[in-house]
């Protein structure tokens, strides 16, 4: 009989570890710094235990984040290792094919909407970053964070409080960092590989999302699309750090970018106060409390309207609710 899923806690996913012979260690789709971060920590964990282990993921890395992965990773997961899931919300965000050939057997997150779908199960949304979960196992079991581990944890942990500005910062966060720096980190460092490796379209680009951020009342909407990418030669993905710097307007409750993809439309929303999270699982998305995300078939335009629509009863979208706004 099938048990219901239950978290596990740290000492039962350290045993969990330690009786690992071959490991493959996925993230989510579209993956970022954490996504990134916390995979390749726990490879170097499950190997420091005398285990195998390999990062696979279908989508290549991004650019800014290779630099962590010392080769290539496998497409596909072989198929005679156990998989383990790493900063993932749901079992289909996983960022490679697994279903019916690769049960998970540990989903190990810090999403508060995370369903606990694997074997075992390590989630605590009042972890920053899921780098700072792996971090507490390395703490668990005894092992110490080598340098380039620890450049791994201190690139999930910062990229996801947005260099340690956000409000899932926490005492422990900070104490977490101050001994990344004591076994060698140098944040600046980090910081020149993660955000000094980009491209004067990513930029053109970013510039466009500011240029296109229209004003709601409480809310910021800002568009780009395909015309955008021509213009700029800039590609969907480029624009992705443009929610970031919709968020310096006084008295904006929510920002949302909305991203021309292939066949649709990837929504970015954030909040410093209210529940995104809620408006994104709308969508059929999800995330966090205050980041969240979501994609539809609708294009710019129609997502903006249909976003709208959600937002007019949670947030006041001024006189003219529709915007009126190109
Ligand atoms: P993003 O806006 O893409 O940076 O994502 C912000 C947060 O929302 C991240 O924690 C993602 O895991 C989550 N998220 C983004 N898109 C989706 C989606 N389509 N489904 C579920 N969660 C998502
Ligand atoms: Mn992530
Ligand atoms: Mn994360």
């Amino acid at each position: 009989m099938r048990t219901r899923a239950r978290n596990n806690t740290t000492r039962e996913i350290a045993d969990f570890l330690k009786g690992l012979e071959r490991a493959a260690v996925t993230t989510h789709t579209g993956a970022d710094g954490d996504a990134i971060g916390s995979a390749v920590a726990l490879v170097y964990l499950v190997r420091s235990l005398g285990a195998e282990a390999v990062f696979c993921h279908a989508e290549p890395v991004p650019n800014y984040l290779s630099w962590l992965l010392p080769n290539e990773p496998f497409v596909e997961c072989p198929p005679d290792h156990d998989l383990l899931v790493v900063d993932t919300s749901r079992a289909d965000r996983v960022g490679v094919p697994h279903e019916g050939v690769h049960p998970i057997r540990l989903n190990l997150d810090h999403h508060e909407d995370n369903p606990l779908y694997g074997e075992f199960n390590l989630v605590d949304d009042r972890s920053a970053a899921s780098a700072q979960i792996v971090a507490a196992l390395y703490a668990e079991l005894g092992v110490p964070l080598e340098k380039r581990t620890a450049e791994a944890i201190y690139t999930g942990v910062s990229t996801d409080t947005g260099g340690f500005r956000f409000r899932n910062v926490s005492p422990e966060a900070h104490e977490l960092v101050a001994d990344l720096l004591r076994v060698g980190v140098i944040p600046a460092e980090v910081n020149d590989r993660i955000n000094r490796t980009g491209t004067v379209e990513q930029l053109n680009i970013v510039g466009a999302s500011m240029a296109n951020a229209d004003r709601y009342g409480e809310a910021i909407v800002s568009i780009v699309d395909k015309d955008d990418y021509a213009r700029t030669g800039a590609n969907e993905l480029d624009s992705k750090e443009a929610i970031d710097r919709l968020r310096n307007v006084a008295g904006v409750e929510v920002v949302a970018h909305l991203r021309e993809i292939e066949g649709g439309t990837k929504a970015s929303l954030r909040s410093e106060s209210m529940d995104v999270g809620e408006i994104a699982r709308l969508f059929s998305g999800g995330g966090h409390r205050l980041a969240a995300g979501y994609t539809t078939l609708k294009p710019p335009r129609e997502a903006r309207e249909e976003l709208l629509a959600v937002l007019k009863d949670v947030v006041n979208l001024g006189e003219d609710g529709t915007g009126g706004a190109g």
